[in-house]
């Protein structure tokens, strides 16, 4: 059905699609890039420059993706690219400390406070999980409390009613985990600081930390209220457990030292990924040097990795840190202004309720007529209307998020020209939306 019908429009990349269904589980090697949930063939990018993309088929896309929130600079960068090329022909791993990773944590350690000390990591992924752990090790207490629709990375703990590709795909939980990880989740509804309180009466003295997303990106973009952050932090305090914020999506994003340097909220723990890479797979976890003394060989909490700070990786993250500035924050949060007020407008003529929320420059689009507060009201949008909407603008050369769960991003290199490709897609794309219908 759909899939057909998207599928002429790419020849190239419908050829290496079955390539990669052939070797690869559902031919991608990270769920959401299937588009399973809008229909049609994903689009095998073989370039990017600036705010665009190309793909197999020789067509370009404005991206309001980019690589999932990294790449803040936009693509092919000039100084992370020679940044990147300088580190390459000096060796690409060593397997000792290198310079560049001393480097770095200067760098993440100078912009954000409440970080004393830092261990870089290779991935998101990892840095929540060795939060995790170093949380349990210094409460030695076992349960987390997570909330409905963030998402970790994918932790086994922490995939319990996760957001990202376990939403879009309307997973109720993964397979593979066991009760016993699954029961150490204690999972409440976000921006409910009745329901943290309650999870704490419930489990006295067992609640080694509680997890947040800075704000929270992967239920599509959903802001914590004005006082949840600061609750968490408190209810923390006076309960023993450690405030972990992940800002893994949000951490040198939204302002150069991330949510924190927006809101203020004091951490004991926080985890970094995505901008910090510059495209690479580099990030962190860091907070209070009490806590990290413990992480091995420091102390008793193992933690490692063969390919950690990795000096290309770091090279990538200090160039493009370096860049990220204050006046380039003010483009940014400019631009994304820019694309939501055009989206916005457009839906508004085409008579389709939605609503557009933003966390910084981090902003998404849900079909729904009220604020999105949490994961059921994410859930509870008209998520095919989004699959039209999407459809429309790629056919337009508009490379949206394929999902109705995440946010869209962009970068510094997002300029005037990448601005009218947008508005000139909006008007069909919203038309689309209108006209679709629940189960097409
Ligand atoms: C992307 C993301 C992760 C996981 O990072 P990976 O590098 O994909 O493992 C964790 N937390 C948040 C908030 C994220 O957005």
């Amino acid at each position: 059905m759909s899939e057909a019908r998207y599928a002429q429009s790419a020849p190239r990349s419908q050829a290496l699609f079955e390539r990669a269904l052939a070797v690869t589980p559902g031919g991608v090697n990270s769920p959401v890039r299937a588009f399973r949930a809008v229909g049609g063939t994903p689009r095998f990018m073989v370039a990017g420059r600036g705010p665009w993309l190309t793909d197999a088929d020789g067509r370009d896309y404005v991206d309001l993706v980019c690589s999932w929130g990294p790449l803040l600079l936009g693509h092919a960068h000039p100084a992370v690219v020679e940044a990147v090329q300088a580190a390459v022909t000096r060796g690409t791993s060593f397997g000792t400390p290198t310079e560049g990773e001393v480097a770095l944590a200067e760098e993440i350690v100078d912009r954000v406070a409440p970080v004393e000390q830092v261990r870089l990591v290779s991935s998101g992924t990892e840095a929540t999980m060795s939060a995790i752990r170093l949380a349990r090790g210094f409460t030695a207490r076992t349960k987390v409390v997570k909330f409905a629709g963030c998402y970790h990375g994918h932790v086994d703990s922490l995939l319990a009613a996760a957001g990202s590709g376990v939403a879009t795909l309307a997973l109720p939980g993964s397979p593979g985990v066991t009760g016993p990880q699954a029961s150490d989740t204690v999972v409440v509804r976000y921006n409910d600081l009745d329901a943290v309180e309650a999870a704490f009466v419930a489990h006295p003295g067992e609640i080694a930390a509680v997890i947040t997303e800075a704000a929270a990106g992967n239920m599509g973009v959903v802001p914590p209220g004005s006082d949840f952050n600061a609750g968490l932090a408190q209810l923390c305090a006076e309960h023993g457990a450690l405030f972990v914020s992940d800002e893994v999506m949000t951490g040198f994003r939204v302002s150069r030292s991330g949510w924190f340097g927006l809101e203020g909220v004091r951490p004991d723990l926080m985890t970094f990924g995505k901008v910090m890479g510059g495209g690479f797979p580099a990030a962190a976890f860091g907070g209070r040097a009490d806590v990290m003394s413990l992480l091995a060989p420091a102390g008793p909490v193992y933690q490692a990795g063969t390919l950690s700070g990795n000096p290309v990786a770091t090279a990538a993250g200090l160039a493009t840190l370096r860049e990220c500035t204050d006046e380039l924050y003010a483009h940014v949060d400019k631009v994304a202004g820019e694309v939501g007020a055009l989206v916005s407008t457009a839906l508004d003529e085409a008579g389709v309720a939605h609503r557009l929320q933003h966390a910084g420059n981090m902003f998404s689009l849900f079909f729904a007529s009220g604020a999105v507060t949490d994961f059921d009201g994410a859930r509870a949008q008209d998520a095919y209307r989004y699959k039209a909407f999407f459809h429309a603008m790629l056919d337009r050369g508009v490379y949206l998020p394929p999902s109705a769960f995440e946010s869209w991003f962009v970068s510094a290199a997002h300029d005037d020209e990448a601005l009218e490709r947008v508005a000139a897609a909006l008007p069909a794309a919203a038309a689309a939306a209108a006209a679709a219908v629940e189960g097409s």
